[in-house]
């Protein structure tokens, strides 16, 4: 966390009133400087209402006093009663201040007015016994395992997900669903079968609920999609191909144009992963920057997360100590698959968002050796 000055302004117990927030603007007049910074307003029961971030703190927070009624930012400062702030070194140092604290307070404003991460969808690989790959808008909720995206369209990745659950025989059933594997089938006494659904009796699902395949061999298919989706495995286009080809010399061309249709959507969807896969190996770098008052600082991001920030060096022993930090943290093969953590999305999105509206910064940055070499290994 970077380091920060904090203020905080007249603790008010009373429900904001017209008083009371002229008082709050006197507050931030007189002791409010115009630097990078975060901020929260919290309402008379002590809940933090909303959490913010500016590259001018002092100018920002006064704009909520000049907000018509009605509008978002009047709505914010007239639930809350108090307003504190801690300073930053600079407003890169603000983003992620701002977005660590919303991840931790969840406050109210914030979490109704998250937009980020829903203009996405991603492929969410659930947590269980029989996992599930599902299309999600957004992401960051920890039921999941890994994420797989960001991707354009939700609608053309729901058809693609469907048509790889189907060639791999995953399920797409609730949640609810009991699962009955066959090397559990004596502890349910399943005989004769119970029922799976449509999915299972035209064979678009191994029927893990029915005891019609094993645990290892439903983890073994989620393992294939998995590497599908990351570019290493190839079987599902494969079968696809073949099924596609057979139907074609039988000259069945209505199928053979369904499955064609088929294929390319799998594509489609696994190129645009591996696109994505190559932009988060991009951002594997060294980011020095400049800081209010000379307060610079180092980042050290791989992979589109920040995994350690220290002051700039200004020795030759600082800069000694800061290789052999770079060395540890670019080291070492850090997940078994290519998808991203789900607490980690929103730090990976909104370091790729500032690096494009800000492509200056790149120059600032220094790929770290090893960085080079997993990039070039994406
Ligand atoms: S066969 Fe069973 S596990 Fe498969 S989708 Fe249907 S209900 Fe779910």
């Amino acid at each position: 966390m970077p380091r920060v000055r904090r203020n905080v302004s007249a603790d008010f117990r009373q429900p904001t009133s017209e008083a009371q927030l002229a008082a709050m603007r006197a507050d931030v007049r007189a002791r409010c400087e115009d630097r990078p910074g975060v901020y929260r307003m919290t309402s008379p029961d002590g809940e933090i209402v909303y959490v913010g971030k500016s590259k001018r703190v002092r100018t920002r927070l006064l704009s909520y006093f000049r907000c018509a009624p009605g509008e978002k930012g009047a709505r914010i400062v007239r639930e809350a009663t108090n307003i504190e702030w801690e300073y930053t070194p600079s407003e890169f140092a603000a983003l992620l201040a701002e977005l660590r604290l919303i991840k931790k307070l969840r406050p109210r404003f914030n979490v109704a007015m998250k937009r980020d991460a829903r203009h996405f969808a991603f492929i969410k690989v659930t947590r269980g016994p029989a996992n599930k790959l599902l299309v999600v808008r957004g992401a960051g909720d920890e039921s999941a395992d890994f994420y797989y995206g960001p991707y354009h369209g939700a609608q053309r990745v729901n058809e693609a997900v469907r048509e790889l659950n189907d060639a791999l025989g995953l399920r797409d059933c609730g949640s609810d669903r009991k699962m009955h594997f066959a090397d559990q089938a004596e502890l349910f006494q399943l005989s004769p079968r119970t029922p799976g659904c449509i999915r299972y009796e035209i064979r678009k699902c191994l029927g893990p609920c029915v005891a019609a395949c094993t645990l290892d061999e439903y983890a073994g298919r989620v393992r294939m999609a998995r590497a599908f989706l990351e570019g290493v495995d190839d079987s599902p286009l494969d079968g696809l191909r073949r099924e596609m080809l057979a139907s074609s010399e039988r000259m069945e061309f209505e199928r053979a144009a369904s499955l064609r249709d088929k294929l390319s959507r799998l594509e489609t969807l696994r190129e645009q992963f591996i696109r994505f896969r190559f932009a988060v190996e991009t951002l594997s770098f060294l980011y020095e920057v400049p800081g209010h008052a000379g307060d610079d600082r180092v980042y050290l991001i791989r992979r589109g997360r920040v995994r350690a920030e220290r002051p700039a060096p200004k020795s030759a022993a600082d800069r000694s100590d800061l290789r052999a930090l770079a060395d540890d943290v670019f080291s070492g093969v850090e997940y078994e698959g290519a998808g991203v953590p789900s607490h980690e999305i929103d730090e990976l999105l909104l370091l790729s968002s500032w690096f494009r509206r800000f492509p200056a910064e790149l120059e600032r940055t220094e790929t770290h050796k090893l960085a080079r070499r997993q990039r070039r290994s994406a």
